[in-house]
């Protein structure tokens, strides 16, 4: 098993602009900052299932 794929969408608009394999024993939820190309900045971006 390689890991699910899981996207990672901006809190301001919500576009899912990223996509992460998530490693299997992580619990919590991922929170990174990242650019958003909608947003023209750096937004807080996190995981979707
Ligand atoms: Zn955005």
């Amino acid at each position: 098993m390689a890991g699910k794929k899981v996207a990672l969408a901006c809190t301001v608009c919500g576009s899912r602009n990223y996509t992460i394999t998530e490693n299997a024993q992580r619990a919590e939820r991922l929170e990174v900052r990242k650019f958003c190309k909608h947003c023209g900045k750096h937004t807080l971006h996190k995981e979707t299932r």
